[in-house]
């Protein structure tokens, strides 16, 4: 890698200079964009039933970024004022080296210029990452888990063992993160486990959070077998639990309640049932460089082209403005028998979850 001190940017994963930030990015209904979702990859060690199809085909090794370019737009974002990085996938542990992504990242966090450096993932290489995660300042991370019997485990994931991600949990734990257990509602799947899985995560001091199924990409699967509105969920779960509002919010499009009976939250992201889109501070890049500005829509730019075009960022930022400017005001995602096709083409594996 080069040594080119006129610009820092041409190794990031070594740049140490502070960050000169520039204009903050406002979308055209006023929010300004704080969080950014990277998918560092599109590759996963699981197979999802309601996220891939079982034969799922990967992009060529030459449209991903390399660590180096994920650095590098990653930092862009947080010039212009995001404050928040999750790094997700496809399974983001899977990737090669990806901790040095993470070590090289955690910089923004010791100069002050982001608060947090997060990840989202499956669980299963999260035994041998843990500690490490934590030394890079990584405080908090979610885990999917959708079920605890394991022979349903890999009933859903296709290819996940559910012990090897428990052991990912007690280890991100033992090393002090905060664990928040993220779970799809499936219909006749999981459906008679949300007890379970709130007695689970609140035992140890973890936040559940429920999830609606969305519509997102060709998986070879009917999703209105799959729905499950959470809407129903939390009022069977109210006649069990005593569930009390709570103003608490991550940023996310999470709503959360306290369990009573626990003293654990519990959280739904329902973007079927109630659409979250008025308050979106969020973007999201895939591995190819190309950013959605809305999970549920189609439009997007490419920032691959000028992140490799020049060494400078000038080109880069042009970019970031235009799709800015265009962020649409929401989704509008409907799962029912009239609308079969997924809203957008591309599965949440791809985008970034
Ligand atoms: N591999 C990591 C993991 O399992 O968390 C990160 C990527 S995964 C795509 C992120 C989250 O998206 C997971 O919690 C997964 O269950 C969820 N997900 C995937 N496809 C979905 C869909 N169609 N609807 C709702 N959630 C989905």
């Amino acid at each position: 890698m080069a040594d080119d001190h006129e610009n820092p940017a041409a190794d990031p994963l070594n740049a140490q200079t502070p960050l000169a930030l520039r204009q903050p990015l406002i979308d055209p209904f006023g929010r300004a964009i704080t969080y950014l979702r990277v998918s560092v990859t599109d590759r996963c060690d699981f197979r999802c039933v309601y996220c891939m199809a079982e034969d799922q085909h990967f992009l060529p090794k030459k449209d991903i970024l390399s660590l180096e370019e994920l650095d590098r737009l990653c930092t862009a974002f947080v010039e212009r004022g995001v404050r928040r990085l999750r790094l997700t996938g496809g399974e983001p542990l899977v990737r090669r080296n990806v901790m040095a992504l993470f070590r090289s990242l955690s910089r923004h966090l010791r100069n002050g210029v982001l608060d947090e450096l997060t990840l989202t993932t499956n669980g299963s290489q999260l035994a041998r990452h843990a500690a490490e995660l934590a030394d890079c300042g990584v405080e908090r991370i979610n885990v999917s888990v959708d079920t605890l019997d394991p022979v349903k485990f890999k009933a859903i994931t296709r290819w996940g063992d559910l012990a090897k991600v428990r052991a990912g949990i007690d280890a991100a734990r033992a090393a002090g993160l905060k664990v928040k257990i993220n779970a799809v509602a499936l219909r006749g799947v999981n459906e008679d486990e949300f007890d379970d899985l709130i007695r689970f995560a609140h035992a140890d001091g973890m936040d559940l959070t429920l999830i609606e199924t969305m519509p997102l990409g060709e998986i070879g699967a009917d999703r209105t077998d799959q729905y499950l509105p959470l809407s129903t969920v939390r009022a069977q779960l109210a006649e069990r639990w005593t569930l009390e509002p709570l103003a608490y919010k991550t940023g996310g499009p999470a709503r959360y309640v306290r369990v009573a009976e626990t003293g654990g939250k519990l959280g739904f992201i329902t973007p079927l049932t109630h659409n979250f889109c008025e308050g979106c501070n969020r973007v999201r890049v895939t591995c190819t460089g190309t950013l959605y500005m809305c999970l549920g829509q189609e439009d997007a730019a490419d920032l691959r082209a000028p992140l490799r075009a020049s060494e400078a960022d000038a080109m880069l930022h042009g970019a970031i403005d235009e799709a800015i400017a265009r962020k649409p005001k929401g989704h509008d995602f409907i799962i029912d028998r009239d609308h079969r096709k997924p809203a957008v083409g591309r599965t949440m594996s791809v985008t970034g979850g």
